[in-house]
């Protein structure tokens, strides 16, 4: 073996080598760390060497294939380019073989390689031979092929794709437009390459995506930009277009790829969205200003009216008996009838003042028993068949609240039982805890059906026919809205046959300024 490893080196290396020492062994090791296998052959073709990543390679012992003629061991070399190879090695020349062959060595293990061949020269230089070292390629040709397929997959995908594809280089140029984006832009490749599909953009919007894409591709950056691109029909249209960093598996950067998508039809439907949007606002505050002004003005002449009517009142003392307490009838029914309609407007005032953010608290002590017997006696005086049951759980329940508009959730609550309640007996309870105050106030009238039970709580909503029983709907909603001014609930149980039953709960102290502004939820 010594000789045979010996033979193939030249001259000056070999003294080289018996100079420091390195034996044939250590050299035959340095050859087989060798990835690429190596071996000669004399002129005549017989081998004379055979490595040991040749062993591995063709599968074949070393033993076996000394002193055997080559092309007996590999008889796919003979007769193609490598014989050739040969010739030229031996006649002192050094040559590749230009092509990548295959090899099928058994039936499943297929391997390409490419041949480098060199002269084997004696010490007096004559040649005597040749070596070839063989370099494996299969790898390196499984791996462009793995890529290829790789890259065939992602242009069909890609050119199925519903969305236009494009990918840029380093430098900022591009170099791949999918089929959806040949499509829409009706021009070649060649056309679009580079900058060319920029020539397209809208020019209102040309500086500014070109700023986006330069600066996000000096500074590495992702981006998002929204622009008008020409379409193959001369129409502009709106396009999402998104880039993302395209690296290397070693993290190189290869510049980017990006998609877009035409949104020009979300664009018109959001502007037309917008443009209804104002249109509705307008027409909202529209209302609110009429309703605050016709409140104001149907206001303005009940006050006098009820001035006069206290005026008459006082006048007919004078008149027989029977005549005065037929007028003072007269004039009782027509006070309260004012009066329903001062709570109308009231009601009216509040919503606009809700919904123009405007209704504020003035916060004072204030004792809710009080507020609850103040209210049912005024119902009482206006009609005293009706029929209370007052409970209270302590002679006073005082706490921080506005006054006014505790009164008003009261009276709107007590007014609905007294409305809805079939002239049954309405139950008030009054509990004080250590922290709120708990209003329950039970009717036992006609009921409120489970699935409006929320939404009565809401502005114009309601359970009941305007015919069987006049009302705007507001009560509920502004009692909520006072209550949350508070920082209080109101909740309702109720069932068409039972009766309704609201529960009011009430923080003791709002922990709010004296003057705060409720905002529209
Ligand atoms: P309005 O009474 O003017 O319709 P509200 O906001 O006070 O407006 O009440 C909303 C709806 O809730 C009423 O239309 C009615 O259907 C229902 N409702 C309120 N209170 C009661 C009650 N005590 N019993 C039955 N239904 C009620």
């Amino acid at each position: 073996m010594k000789r045979q490893v010996l033979i193939i080196l030249r001259g000056s290396m070999k003294k080289a080598l018996v100079r420091n020492n390195i034996d044939c062994e250590l050299l035959e090791e340095i050859i087989s760390a060798n990835p690429d296998g190596m071996f000669a052959v004399d002129c005549d073709y017989r081998i004379l060497y055979w490595s040991k990543t040749m062993e591995q390679l063709f599968g074949m012992n070393r033993n076996y294939v000394l002193q055997k003629n080559i092309f007996e061991i590999v008889p796919l070399f003979k007769n193609t380019e490598e014989e050739n190879c040969y010739i030229q090695a031996f006649s002192g020349q050094t040559i590749i073989s230009s092509n990548k062959l295959s090899i099928s060595l058994k039936a499943d293990n297929k391997f390409y390689f490419k041949n480098y061949y060199s002269p084997l020269q004696a010490k007096d230089g004559k040649v005597i031979g040749g070596i070839v070292l063989v370099r494996d390629l299969s790898k390196k040709l499984e791996a462009e092929k793995r890529i290829q397929e790789s890259e065939d997959r992602f242009r069909v995908m890609s050119d199925c794709a519903p969305v236009a594809i494009w990918m840029s280089r380093k430098d900022g140029l591009c170099d791949y437009f999918n089929q959806g984006w040949l499509e829409f832009s009706g021009r070649t490749l060649e056309e679009e390459f580079g900058l060319g599909w920029a020539d397209r953009i809208h020019d209102e919007d040309y500086k500014k995506v070109m700023d986006t894409y330069f600066n996000a591709f000096n500074s590495r950056n992702s981006f998002i930009m929204k622009y008008r691109l020409q379409r193959h029909d001369g129409q502009f249209r709106w396009l999402l277009d998104q880039g993302k960093l395209r690296f290397t598996q070693d993290g190189e950067f290869l510049g980017y790829i990006g998609s877009c998508i035409d949104i020009t039809d979300q664009i018109v439907a959001l502007n037309e969205l917008d443009d209804t949007v104002k249109k509705l606002e307008a027409a909202l505050k529209a209302r609110d200003d009429f309703i605050s002004i016709a409140s104001h003005e149907l206001k303005t002449p009940l006050t006098p009216l009820k001035t006069y009517l206290y005026i008459i009142k006082t006048q007919i003392v004078g008149l027989s008996h029977s005549s005065s307490e037929t007028l003072f009838n007269i004039i009782e029914r027509m006070d309260s009838q004012i009066n329903h309609i001062l709570k109308i407007i009231d009601n009216l005032l509040d919503f606009s003042h809700i919904s123009n953010q405007l209704l504020e608290l003035t916060i004072e002590k204030v004792d809710l028993v009080h507020v609850v017997c103040e209210v049912v006696k005024r119902y009482k005086i206006l009609n005293p068949y009706l029929s209370f049951k007052l409970f209270f759980s302590n002679k006073e329940s005082e706490g921080q609240w506005d006054k006014m508009r505790i009164e008003q959730i009261i009276d709107n609550i007590v007014n609905n039982a007294i409305k809805y309640g079939e002239g049954n007996p309405i139950e008030i309870h009054l509990l004080e805890e250590k922290t709120q105050v708990k209003l329950i106030i039970r009717d036992k009238g006609i009921g409120i059906p489970k699935n409006v039970q929320t939404p009565i709580f809401d502005k114009f909503e309601r359970a009941v026919s305007s015919e069987n029983f006049p009302g705007l709907g507001l009560g509920l909603y502004i009692v909520k809205k006072n209550l949350s001014l508070h920082g209080g609930t109101i909740t309702v149980d109720s069932g068409t046959a039972k009766g309704s039953t609201f529960t009011v709960v009430l923080p003791k102290d709002i922990n709010c300024s004296p003057h705060c502004t409720i905002f529209e939820s």
